[in-house]
């Protein structure tokens, strides 16, 4: 996985962010994060040349006006300003310039893709302090990658989620409920004179795309992260109005990645777990999932085993708030009273859930586990499920089952068809130039057909 790397730069025209190269570890081995951790705040010291160019060609390639005679506007793009007054380092107690504080190692800026032009709104943009010139944080969704820099300390400004999303920050965060403004999905909210909805990103329980009408009648939609579905077709504001920047989810935006739908994953899934409790009825079935997101993979072998539910009190308390009917009376308190089991992602590996099987005072003989995630699909296996060879170790069986709440390349095609949008802006893979050049031409020919 790739992230976006932000560093100030000082120019005498303009300070902007640029993108290098850098890798994160494979996502799955971090508990609690999921599949897209692209917006972690980190900073590096490149030469400056090398990043002008950097950041003009993308600019280019996501085409954003140059509109001040050969230089980018970045003060429109942006929605910042270069600041020339003086101010006192407290350790130091010397004066320094704007430049000079820019390039403090510590010193993170907000970079410009999570900012919404012409507002004074971010989108998923916590870990930079307050940001110079934003009244109104929205958040997306309740993933850690996307709500990194939220504490129980923040006081910055009003955050602006879904209803969910509002009860998670209070349980999980502890923010405090007077910087947190819930709003419904589907419904329009007037912020600072523009016209604001939420609409259901089919991702993670809470997640929200939004859509920005400012007074000029400029459309924009951020995805956060999503997964496109004909379902969002009938979305009557995506459907009436031209979008003119889309911020997209491009997690998966290449052609290898094709995994079936999330649907025909669960069926496989279903289907696994009937014949391993029939071939040997002393089996515990472990579900690995995020803190929030995978829970209709064992919603369904709830449903059509009829078996309960058991995680442990966090993750229930997590659940509970989610407020859906019938979730409570199918979560179990006692890991003996059913053989469907919830733990971390992170945890699916043979010597943890060793111990996990060992700890069950003998009442199983076989572990069948589930780690559903996008990552583990290959293109040999395709929309055949069947192909998926487990991992076995002794009585220890693992499923890699490439079940994702993020769009898979042709969704990702088809949504882009439909909204047709004048720009886009990809939001996650786009550390590296050649990733960027590939989204970008993909973008064309699908906009081109
Ligand atoms: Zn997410």
């Amino acid at each position: 996985m790739e992230k976006w790397e932000e560093t100030v730069i000082s120019d005498t025209t303009f300070d902007f962010h640029s993108y290098s190269d850098y890798s994160l570890p494979k996502p799955e081995n971090l508990d609690g994060c999921e599949e897209n951790l692209d917006q972690i705040c980190s900073s590096s010291g490149q030469p400056v040349k090398k990043r002008r160019l950097t950041q003009k060609n993308l600019f280019q390639l996501w085409g954003l006006e140059n509109t001040n005679h050969g230089r980018i506007d970045l003060h429109h793009q942006l929605g910042r300003r270069r600041s020339t007054s003086f101010n006192i380092n407290h350790k130091t107690g010397k004066s320094e310039t704007a430049t000079s504080l820019a390039s403090r190692k510590d010193q993170r800026l907000c970079p410009f893709y999570k900012r919404i032009p012409g507002t004074p709104f971010t989108v998923d943009a916590f870990c930079y302090g307050p940001v110079k010139g934003c009244s109104v944080y929205f958040l997306s969704h309740f993933h850690a990658d996307h709500y990194i820099g939220l504490t129980k300390g923040w006081s910055h400004g009003p955050i602006y989620c879904t209803n969910l999303t509002a009860r998670l920050l209070r349980i999980c965060l502890n923010v405090s409920p007077s910087f947190i403004c819930p709003m419904e999905l589907g419904t329009e909210y007037s912020l600072k004179g523009i016209k604001v909805t939420m609409l259901d990103a089919n991702h993670c329980p809470g997640a929200a795309l939004i859509h920005f009408r400012l007074p000029n009648g400029q459309c924009y939609l951020h995805t956060g992260d999503f997964r496109a579905s004909k379902m969002m077709q009938s979305y009557p504001l995506l459907a009436s109005q031209r979008i003119n920047i889309l911020y997209l989810d491009t997690t998966y935006c290449n052609p290898k990645y094709r995994f079936p739908s999330k649907e025909d994953v669960l069926e496989f899934v279903v289907g696994v777990t009937r014949r391993y409790l029939s071939n040997q009825p002393k089996t515990i079935v472990v579900v690995g999932a995020y803190s929030i997101g995978k829970e209709h993979v064992y919603f369904a072998i709830s449903k059509a085993l009829g078996v309960k539910i058991y995680a442990n009190a966090s993750r229930r308390r997590i659940l509970r708030s989610f407020g859906w009917a019938g979730i409570s009376e199918n979560l179990s308190t006692k890991g003996k009273d059913t053989p469907l089991h919830i733990l971390p992602i992170s945890s699916l590996r043979f010597e943890v859930l060793q111990r996990y099987l060992a700890s069950q005072h003998g009442q199983y003989t076989d572990m069948l586990a589930f780690r559903p995630t996008g990552w583990t699909y290959s293109e040999n296996i395709g929309e055949n499920l069947n192909l998926i060879k487990p991992a076995t170790k002794g009585n220890i069986t693992i499923y890699g089952v490439p079940y994702s709440e993020h769009s898979n390349f042709t969704e990702l095609q088809e949504f882009v068809q439909f909204l047709r949008p004048e720009k886009i802006i990809p939001t996650v893979n786009v550390g590296k130039a050649v990733n960027r050049a590939k989204m970008q031409s993909y973008f064309q020919q699908w906009l081109k057909a």
